[in-house]
Order: C-alpha cells, then sequence, then structure tokens
C-alpha cells in the first residue's frame, strides 16, 4: 500500500499521534532522500520492529557548510516514495525547508562534546545542525525508536548522547553499513562519482579492512594501523584526506593501542566528492 505523504509539520505529527492512541511503536527513519539500499535497511529494520514507521525526507541546509554541496546534493522524491511504498511504510513526511525553518528561527541545539574531534574539525557548523534538525524532527515525530545507520558513526554517537543528556523518551537503533559487492559503502554522495572516481573509492573500505585484519592479528599499535590505511588511500591515488583515525567507541578520542570495540574511521575527497566510511575493530 502506499504510505500517506505529507509535507506539514501539523499533519504528520496527528498521524503519528493517532497512531499512538491505538497503542502502537512508532519507528522514525530520518533521511534526506535519494533513497538507496542503505536508507530502506534502516526502513525495513523499523517495519520489522515498530507497528508504525515514518521517514522524512529532508535536505537540511543547515548541516551543510559555504561551499558544500547543498544545492547539488540528489533529490527525486518521487522515486523516494517509489521505494518506500513496496517496503511497508506508514508515513513519509517531505517538508520544504520553510516548514521546518520558519523566517525567524534562531533556536540552535549545541551539540554534546563527542561532535568535537574529527567530523567537528573539518565540518565545524555540521553536528549543530544535524542535532537541531533531529530534535526537531523528533518532537514533529514523537517517535519511540528512530533509527539511524553506522555508516554515520560519530552521528550516531551525537544522536545517542543527545537523548541521554536531555532525557528525551525514546530509544535509538543503530543499523549496520550497507555496502555494494565491492564494499564501497553506498552513499547517496555516490552519485557525484565519475568512473575512474568510483574505483578509487572502494580504497576507503579496502583500508578499513586492512585496518580490521592488522588489528586481529600481531599488530594492535594504532599509529602502525593509521599509517598502513593512509598508505593504501595514497596509493589509490587519494591524497585529500581529512582524517585516519582509531578511536574508542565512546568519546571518539583516539587510542595509541585498538582494541576490540575501538573504531576506524576515514574521511576523504575522492575528486570532489567527500567521503566517509568507517569500521569496528576486533
Ligand atoms: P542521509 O540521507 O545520508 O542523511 O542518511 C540517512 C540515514 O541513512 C543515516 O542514519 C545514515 O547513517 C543512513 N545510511 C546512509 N548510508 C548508509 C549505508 N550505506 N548503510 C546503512 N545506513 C546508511
Amino acid at each position: 500500500m502506499a504510505p500517506a505523504l505529507t509535507i506539514r509539520r501539523d499533519e504528520a505529527r496527528r498521524y503519528v499521534l493517532q497512531a499512538k492512541l491505538q497503542d502502537k511503536k512508532v519507528g522514525l527513519v530520518p533521511t534526506m532522500g535519494a533513497l538507496h539500499q542503505g536508507h530502506l535497511s534502516l526502513v525495513k529494520a523499523s517495519c520489522f520492529d515498530c507497528d508504525y514507521t515514518v521517514v522524512s525526507i529532508f535536505v537540511n541546509p543547515t548541516q551543510f557548510g559555504p561551499g558544500e554541496d547543498y544545492e547539488a546534493y540528489p533529490r527525486d522524491l518521487e522515486r523516494d516514495i517509489q521505494q518506500l511504498q513496496d517496503v511497508g511504510v506508514d508515513l513519509v513526511f517531505a517538508p520544504d525547508t520553510g516548514e521546518i525553518y520558519h523566517e525567524r528561527h534562531s533556536t540552535t541545539i549545541n551539540p554534546p562534546s563527542v561532535a568535537e574531534p574529527l567530523e567537528g574539525v573539518h565540518r565545524p557548523h555540521h553536528f549543530r545542525g544535524v542535532a537541531t534538525v533531529v530534535l526537531k524532527l523528533f518532537n514533529i515525530v514523537p517517535a519511540d525508536v528512530a533509527f539511524f545507520g553506522q555508516k554515520d558513526f560519530q552521528q550516531t554517537r551525537v544522536i545517542e548522547a543527545m537523548v541521554a543528556d536531555l532525557d528525551l523518551p525514546m530509544s535509538i537503533q543503530v543499523c549496520p553499513v550497507i555496502r555494494e559487492s565491492d564494499g564501497l559503502a553506498l552513499s547517496s554522495r555516490n552519485a557525484y562519482l565519475t568512473d575512474c572516481e568510483r574505483t578509487q573509492a572502494v580504497a576507503l573500505s579496502q583500508a578499513l579492512t586492512t585496518a580490521v585484519k592488522m588489528s586481529r592479528g600481531e599488530q594492535n599499535d594504532a599509529a602502525a594501523i593509521c599509517a598502513a590505511m593512509t598508505a593504501q588511500l595514497h596509493q589509490a591515488g587519494i591524497i585529500r584526506i581529512d582524517y585516519v583515525a582509531i578511536v574508542d567507541p565512546v568519546h571518539l578520542r583516539p587510542v595509541e593501542i585498538a582494541s576490540p570495540g575501538s573504531m576506524a574511521l576515514i574521511a576523504a575527497h575522492v575528486g570532489a566528492t567527500r567521503l566517509i566510511d568507517n569500521a569496528r575493530l576486533g
């Protein structure tokens, strides 16, 4: 059955409150659209776990920095809805910018400290925008569970910390990274890659596989693992690297000794496209 579609906050809220009145467990999957199997894996998890699933589609301007790809970001609402139709989604909330940010909107969320390293260094206002829009979505769609992908690992930690710090009455479920058969993590931004860049891009997941293998073997020196990952990226012609890091999974602080549970993370530019990926060690 086709999901209900609304672009209005009050209507979305009404639908969800109605479902809650019927004692339904409500799941929310926040997305920026241009949906792929990674997004759909979260949607399927919600449909499995919850009685009523809401997918939001909103390209949030406040999480893009100056010179980033807000304007170019792929948008195809019709195709997105078509994909959601087959999965069993109940409601698609696809507001425009004015519906989320009224003219005099000025309140923002100061993100938790876990937002500071890694992405926080390279995209200084990103997590303020993310935390603000996600809290707004949580208020519009008062879900019991919200689903996020490990693909954006730091984002999951920011949202989990915000939910804990602000006593939000909901839980966060983190779903595994969905990859192409050669290992490249699915991303809406992969659409920007030329054929040649697409070939290069697989080096990110290969470098993470190297990190996992090294940490499973004799090597637990984080600096040595990072050096091997960086060399692998360089070998593929990926020179502009924002970070290659091994961190603890809670605070995302660099560790000297990699241990089971440590996270390896990469952000790098492949041509004009900035890609991120990560893997858990051990
Ligand atoms: P986005 O539309 O990029 O904001 O992503 C919406 C949600 O989908 C976020 O929670 C992402 O982490 C998740 N997501 C994006 N790519 C993947 C992937 N390859 N595997 C699993 N989840 C993903």
